[in-house]
């Protein structure tokens, strides 16, 4: 069997988006939806527009949550059982984070999401790994995400600690050493930015997949910077 980066061949690969596209679809006819935001992230799903989420309608649920988050608006969408049920066939996530593990940055919190909506990976400083990779590659191969957004916080203490340059206890320096090329040239620019931007310039270099993506418009990579204090996501430009 041919393997795609380890995970399944191409055979297995359609077999297995053609059912679960069709598995979601019957369970959403079946009519267990509540609220807008369900109607928009999964009704369009069928076997032959596997996933309708494009970019610019992730980035739009993502904000839009995350205004709901910092208004006390929160929907908590998509947390109930007949959706804990439908996700069990087949999960569409809409948008993936490669977010820091910051116990402050909790991403299905700050976006007002739920169960399915969101693919996230977090690591210490949101650093691009080639473990982080495979996972980014996978939800946007094989479950059909069409958008990454790279999400860095202000008071970021791996970023912080990378800056200082001093030897790190443990493998905690292998964290840090994944951030410092971020951080030289740094002129005006902010160090977490500048650590947004080079891990997302890094997932867009070192990954064949994404960058196939991203060349036929199936993909885009975003930064967006948390802002600690008050809760607001800016997308960094
Ligand atoms: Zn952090």
């Amino acid at each position: 069997m041919t393997r795609i980066n380890g995970f399944i061949g191409r055979r297995n690969f359609l077999k297995f988006a053609g059912t679960s596209g069709l598995a979601i679809a019957a369970t959403t006819i079946g009519g267990s939806l509540t609220g807008s935001i369900e109607q928009t992230a999964i009704a369009d799903v069928s076997p032959a527009n596997f996933n309708p989420v494009n970019p610019g309608q992730a980035i739009k649920l993502l904000l839009d949550g995350n205004q709901r988050f910092i208004q006390y608006k929160r929907q908590y969408p998509h947390q109930s059982l007949a959706r804990l049920q439908l996700v069990a066939k087949a999960q569409y996530p809409f948008a993936a984070i490669l977010g820091c593990a910051d116990s402050r940055v909790p991403a299905e919190i700050i976006f007002d999401q739920g169960l399915g909506d969101l693919f996230v990976v977090r690591v210490a400083g949101n650093v691009a790994s080639d473990m982080v990779i495979g996972s980014l590659e996978y939800t946007t191969a094989v479950l059909g995400t069409q958008l990454i957004v790279v999400l860095g916080h202000t008071k970021c203490g791996a970023v912080a600690a990378a800056g200082k340059n001093e030897p790190l206890p443990g493998r905690m320096g292998y964290m840090a050493e994944s951030i410092k090329p971020a951080l030289t040239n740094l002129n005006s620019h902010d160090a977490v930015i500048a650590n947004v931007q080079y891990q997302a310039k890094k997932l867009q270099q070192s990954s064949t997949i994404l960058g196939q993506r991203l060349q036929s418009d199936k993909l885009k990579i975003i930064g967006a910077c948390y802002d600690i204090d008050t809760g607001k996501v800016n997308l960094i430009p």
